[in-house]
């Protein structure tokens, strides 16, 4: 069927190395396999790897792909996502990280379906993308600044305060491979270290101006479905809840399931949760809420630190993996310390989660003699020393002292320190989000076998287990893990938000619906599934070309060796044995060999 909407068909091509810029276009066909964001990104990336012998993810071989989706500025319900796609310097393997605000939404509006940057800038510069004009910018007065002072440094010198700015912090400049990239305030695309690659390309940030009229096929019908997905959302109970609290609620849930990491992963419960949970942050820190594109949601809440050390201290957020990372993971119950861990993070442009866990390690490590006062660079840390925690946040961005090797990320602590290896929580070199996994197999097989390494984002099962009880056959279980990674990255394809789906039982059949009034095209769920789960498939083989295989494929040693200490889930670990089942029963389902190697080579 036809595509007659949803695409302007226009890829613009970067060379940040010339300083050059073209416009590819794209069939039909292409539109239709990949569907748009992530999924352009995946085909992108594996097409510019096939020609590479070799890639370094700071090379400039490598390419980043930004890429909004053909529902991204629609103005239906939270339409304002946009990917990063490149290959990861955390992990050497696929790496992506979608943004919520209004960037993505600029982008489309500027005529383009994706932007891909290839080379490297000779000097710190800006891209500036105004319709059809794509600049390269030397800024070399943009050095050292923060993400948000380069978003406003960049509105002054192109005089515009309305032009849309994704900027890198220090993080980015000093190639901390967690390093994120920032859009309005505090947007985020955090996890896999584009951030570093935009830095490694000299590229401090990409300044977007639009304009253009967005290509719908049937107006009328966008605009009726939108509406009701507009009044189903504000119909439903948990509504207003969820704009009060957003993620923050979740800290309740993982504390009191036991799944709350806690003191390096050690304990699934945290005595002090209830200085670090929503509830606390509503009555005693949060002024306002704010949102995405067309989010009528608005998860974010903006928090003001009002007395007390860290007064002054304004930041959205946190969300819950910051809240879990920074608070409990390192054992710091002051509410106020973890908002300014993640005003940090933000002006530095690191990862909140991969920066908690890291430090998780440090304080660990420390305790138990395993590195010495030396290492810490003279000043010990223990668990809940906010201050320290502070200081370390500050040299991972900055790369001073231990903070050189953490800004390395797992893999440069290992190398370091090889003996630590047990105890950092990582997979494939990018370190756990915040949900433990030891009473869930099939959380543990989420975070195994996502292509990106230790994240929640492509599935997350801890629910579902739960209250299908024990006796919930493995098979089920290695079905709800692939369910959820074919499913979930197509909210990224599409460029939209899963959040009202996964928060407020929206109904997942929508995305569909608006996808068929958008482009033309009269397609369902099912058929959008087959595209992104063809898609997982690309993903896998640009990792196994790039050397995983299945000894990449494990949750972190501490599932297996080290029972959880304290909470609803104590005494809990996994099942080798049991693991090695569930892989083989995975790599079975989705047709791959057992060494996880997909069959046939072609790409999507
Ligand atoms: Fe953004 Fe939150 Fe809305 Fe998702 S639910 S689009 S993250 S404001």
């Amino acid at each position: 069927m036809a595509i007659k909407g949803g695409y302007f068909f226009r890829i613009l091509d970067a060379d940040l190395t010339s300083g050059k810029a073209g416009v590819e276009s794209f069939d039909e066909d292409f539109a239709r396999c990949h569907v748009g964001g992530r999924g352009f990104g995946i085909r992108l990336v594996w097409d510019n790897l096939r020609k590479q012998e070799k890639l370094d993810p700071f090379g400039p071989e490598n390419i980043v792909v930004i890429a909004p989706g053909p529902l991204s500025g629609t103005f239906m319900p939270s339409s304002g996502k946009n990917s990063f796609i490149s290959i990861s310097p955390a992990t050497g393997l696929f790496g992506d990280s979608s943004m919520g605000g209004g960037f993505g939404v600029e982008l489309r509006q500027a005529g383009y379906d994706a932007v891909v940057l290839r080379g490297s800038a000779p000097e710190l510069s800006i891209l500036v993308i105004d319709g059809d004009d794509c600049l390269v910018i030397p800024t070399p007065e943009l050095k050292g600044k923060s993400c948000l002072q380069t978003e406003g440094m960049v509105r002054e010198r192109l005089g515009d305060q309305t032009v849309r700015v994704a900027a890198i912090g220090v993080g980015g400049e000093n190639r901390v491979v967690f390093a994120t990239v920032n859009a309005d305030w505090s947007r985020n695309a955090g996890r896999t270290g584009i951030g570093a690659i935009l830095g490694s390309k000299n590229i401090k940030a990409i300044a977007v101006r639009g304009g253009k009229d967005l290509p719908v096929h049937d107006l009328d019908r966008v605009v009726r479905q939108a509406e009701e997905g507009y009044a189903a959302l504000a119909a439903h109970p948990y509504f207003l809840f969820w704009q009060q609290q957003g993620l923050m609620s979740v800290i309740d849930y993982a504390n009191a399931t036991g799944f709350l990491p806690t003191h390096n992963f050690r304990d699934g419960h945290f005595d002090g949760a209830d200085s670090i949970n929503g509830y606390l942050m509503e009555q005693r820190y949060k002024i306002g809420d704010s949102a995405c594109f067309a989010c009528p949601m608005a998860c974010g809440n903006i928090c003001l630190v009002k007395e007390g050390k860290y007064a002054g201290t304004v930041t959205e957020g946190p969300e819950y993996e910051t809240a879990a990372m920074l608070g409990s993971n390192v054992g710091v119950s002051d509410f106020s310390a973890v908002l300014r861990a993640n005003q940090l993070c933000d002006e530095l442009g690191i990862d909140t989660i991969s920066t908690g866990n890291l430090i998780g390690v440090v304080i660990e490590a420390y305790e138990s003699g395993a590195i010495s006062l030396a290492d810490l660079d003279g000043t010990p840390i223990h668990w809940g020393d906010a201050g320290q925690v502070l200081s370390l946040v500050e040299k991972i961005g900055r790369r001073e002292g231990i903070g050189d090797t953490l800004a390395g990320g797992s893999r440069s602590v290992m190398e370091r320190w090889p003996g630590l290896s047990p105890i950092i929580s990582q997979v494939k070199g990018l370190e756990q989000s915040a949900y433990d996994c030891r009473g869930a197999i099939s959380m543990a097989l989420a975070y195994g076998t996502s292509d990106i390494g230790a994240h929640h984002t492509r599935a997350w099962t801890v629910a579902k287990e739960l209250e299908m009880g024990k006796e919930w056959p493995l098979e089920k279980k290695v079905d709800l893990v692939i369910e959820h990674q074919t499913i979930r990255p197509l909210f990224d394809m599409l460029g939209v938000c899963r959040l009202p789906w996964i928060e407020l039982g929206f109904d997942v059949n929508f995305y569909a619906r608006q996808y068929s009034a958008v482009t033309g095209e009269e397609v369902g769920l099912e058929e959008l599934c087959k595209r992104s789960g063809r898609l997982y498939d690309v993903t896998r083989r640009i990792n196994c070309r790039l050397g995983a295989s299945r000894k990449d494929d494990y949750p972190p040693d501490r599932c297996f060796d080290m029972p959880v200490r304290t909470g609803p889930q104590a005494g809990k670990k996994l099942d080798r044995a049991e693991y090695e089942r569930a892989l083989d029963i995975y790599y079975e389902r989705r047709g791959w060999d057992s060494d996880g190697v997909p069959a046939g080579d072609t790409g999507a």
